[in-house]
């Protein structure tokens, strides 16, 4: 009887197995395809000045709509992206459809609106990324300073003289960058020190147990009064509950966002938060 039950578990694990590898495969082909069948979109979640309430800007989220998969996490894709290469592609669509949004925003009277877009590891390392950055703000007529990078820790810790030279030339060219993820990854205060950052990410999972643990809120507070050291902002990532805000708020955290404010949202229903047309 062991030995049925085993060979049907092998069976189980094979099926899922191929399962997983098929899917991966399926995943990889429609991805190359993707952008040139307009199947991408992008969500914006506004980001708060917990001190004043006001919205400070938004970070674009992006989605993959496929019209028999449905939609795709960037969890799922972006990592398949990375590995093929077509991150490239992807980017650069991001950083031209986040600009032109937020020119039409800005036209619309939001001009303080600061957009952050998300650059990942591979995509970091493409060598004219600067350049494609550029084309992106200048094609949408907007100024660098409305936007910001949101690159995760761990791709600057992985390479630190790259960062230093590519957050050196969008600090040069008048954008700002923030560093994602920040706590999750393993940045010495040394190195910290020599980018060319504006601002500091505390990673959401620090935020979710913060009420009820001591040591989360504890990083959080070493995040806030490191960032007013470095002379950098902070932002808090997966703000949830009004007890999320006011700790953050207390420590002196400047910005936050998370499902308390809103979720990801599209286009219109980000310019009814902004405009007041719907309660925050
Ligand atoms: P991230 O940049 O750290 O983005 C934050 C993630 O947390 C987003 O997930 C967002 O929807 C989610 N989130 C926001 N508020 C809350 C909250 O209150 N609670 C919880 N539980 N989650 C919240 P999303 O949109 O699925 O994106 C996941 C990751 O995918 C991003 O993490 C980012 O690393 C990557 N990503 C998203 N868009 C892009 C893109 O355009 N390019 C690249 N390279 N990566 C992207
Ligand atoms: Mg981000
Ligand atoms: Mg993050
Ligand atoms: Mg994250």
């Amino acid at each position: 009887a062991g030995r049925v039950r085993g060979d049907a578990g092998v069976t189980v694990f094979h099926a899922e197995m191929e399962e997983a590898i098929g899917r991966r495969h399926v995943l990889e082909r429609e991805l190359r395809h993707a952008v040139e069948r307009g199947q991408l979109r992008l969500l914006y979640q506004p980001k708060i000045d917990l001190a004043s309430g006001r919205v400070a800007g938004m970070e674009a989220l992006v989605r993959w709509q496929h019209p028999e998969l449905g939609l795709v996490s960037p969890a799922q894709f972006i990592p398949v992206a990375e590995d093929t290469g077509v991150i490239v592609a992807i980017g650069d669509w991001v950083m031209t459809e986040a600009c032109r949004q937020t020119r039409i925003w800005h036209d619309a009277g939001h001009t303080d609106l600061v957009v952050a877009v998300n650059v990942s590891g591979r995509q970091f390392r493409v060598h004219d990324l600067t350049r494609r950055v550029r084309a992106a703000i200048d094609g949408a007529g907007l100024t660098p300073s409305c936007l910001e990078v949101e690159i995760t820790e761990s791709a600057v810790m992985s390479d630190v003289a790259d960062a230093v030279r590519m957050l050196g030339e969008w600090r040069d060219m008048g954008a700002s960058v923030a560093i994602d993820d920040f706590g999750t990854g393993y940045s010495s205060l040394g190195t910290l020190r020599q980018l060319p950052l504006s601002t500091l990410k505390i990673d959401q999972s620090f935020v979710r147990h913060m009420p009820d643990r001591a040591a989360d809120r504890a990083v959080a507070r070493t995040i806030v009064d490191l960032a007013r050291a470095l002379d950098l902002n902070v932002v808090a990532e997966g703000i949830e509950t009004e007890e999320h805000a006011a700790v953050l708020r207390d420590l002196g955290c400047d910005l936050g966002q998370g499902y308390l404010y809103a979720r990801p949202l599209p286009p219109a229903d980000f310019l009814d938060f902004v405009s007041g047309r719907v309660p925050a």
